[in-house]
């Protein structure tokens, strides 16, 4: 089945009792059974909600893996994750990454003797340098928020897999329109649906997705003994969302290649950060494992005091100033202040994430309107 068609079908079937052709909103605390333990397979909406099944399942097939699972938020779906390591285990993770996950790494998991090596990915030979025995997890966010650095998933999988690390990539900035890590040969994909799946900014919501039965088995109980469980309201919402998810991404891939290029070519903009340009230092991996770039960019003024940056952020009509991405609407957003402020300014700085940057999230307006917003806030 070709991707559209599995967007809008994938997992969903017409309701049983009545026919209905969207998936009901099951809102329900728990089910009731005709004699102890003889139940139609939901007992209790923290462990099985109907909704949420629909949605499990949509979001395997959209990942062409076997098995989904929902959660209360894309640092719910991580936290899952990372609860699948003891004391002592040691993780490797990117040095350019969303400022939450680097948060919950370093102020929580730490704390509970879980050890974190964060190195650049591009380079094999940087995570290879790292690993030991005591490594149990790499974790890959390809394209990277906000640099928009690429990782190479098939050679990391590959290596991890000889050594019996488990992988997981946070494939949030890429969609599953525009990457599928489990085909890479990764273990675990991580969304925040909150972004692109759902793709209205009206929801809150983080996804797994999981290929090995045993490592499913793990994560799910996890998911209903941690507890952070969608509603199914927000379930229906993220499904209905996924339905359109490709159409979506073609009008962000194309918005977002033209404000590429349009940054590029402005004479007051220093550099520009989108895995499209063939001079990108990631581009040939971007090309291989991707199927086209996306409507994430970031970039920097050539004026980079605090007072110009703080002037281009506070001057756009069309793009709103807010944190998130991958919704219909675009935004702009100050990753150092805003979505990355959690990330220690100098280690921050180390990485190439500067206090000027400016990160965009193309939506799907009409580009005209897109470029001409950002050419009269730059000035
Ligand atoms: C937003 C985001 C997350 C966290 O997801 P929430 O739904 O906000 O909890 C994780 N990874 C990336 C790349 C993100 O952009």
């Amino acid at each position: 089945m070709k991707i559209g068609t599995k967007f809008i079908h994938a997992g969903v079937e017409p309701d049983p009792s009545t026919g209905a052709i969207m998936t009901p909103i099951y809102q329900t605390s728990t089910f009731v059974q005709a004699a102890p333990g003889d139940n139609k397979g939901y007992e209790y909406a923290r462990s099985q909600n109907p909704t949420r099944t629909a949605l499990e399942n949509a979001l395997a097939a959209i990942e062409n893996g076997k098995f989904g699972l929902a959660f209360s938020s894309g640092v719910a779906a991580t936290d899952a994750v990372l609860k699948l390591l003891v004391p002592g285990d040691e993780v490797i993770a990117g040095n350019d990454m969303y400022g939450g996950t680097y948060r919950l790494f370093t102020k929580i998991f730490e704390k509970f003797g879980i050890k974190f090596h964060f190195v650049d990915m591009f380079e094999l030979k940087n995570i290879e340098n790292v690993i030991n025995n005591k490594t149990k997890l790499i974790w890959i966010e390809t394209p990277t928020n906000p640099l928009l650095n690429v990782a190479d998933i098939e050679a990391i999988a590959k290596l991890a897999k000889a050594k019996n690390i488990i992988t997981c990539v946070d494939n949030t900035f890429a969609s599953p329109y525009l990457q599928n890590p489990l085909d890479l040969g990764c273990d675990i994909v991580l969304h925040s649906a909150t972004k692109y799946l759902s793709g209205h900014s009206d929801v809150v919501q983080g996804a797994l997705i999981i290929n090995d039965e045993k490592l499913r088995d793990q994560l799910y109980f996890i998911q209903k003994s941690s507890g952070a469980v969608p509603g199914p309201m927000d379930c229906f919402l993220v499904l209905r969302g996924i339905k359109t998810l490709h159409v979506r991404m073609q009008r962000h891939c194309e918005n977002g290649k033209a404000v590429a290029h349009f940054l590029r070519s402005h004479p007051k903009v220093g550099k520009v950060y989108w895995c499209g340009f063939e001079d990108f230092p990631g581009y040939a991996i971007a090309a291989k494992q991707m199927r086209d770039f996306g409507g994430m960019i970031s970039f920097t003024l050539k004026d980079e005091s605090d007072a110009n940056v703080k002037r281009v952020l506070t001057s756009t009509k069309v793009f709103a100033l807010a944190e998130s991405l991958g919704g219909v609407e675009s935004l702009i957003n100050h990753p150092a202040t805003m979505t990355h402020a959690s990330i220690p300014r100098e280690e921050r700085i180390k990485n190439g994430l500067s206090d000027s940057l400016i990160r965009l999230s193309v939506g799907i307006e009409d580009v005209e309107d897109l470029i001409e917003d950002l050419n009269q806030a730059i000035g």
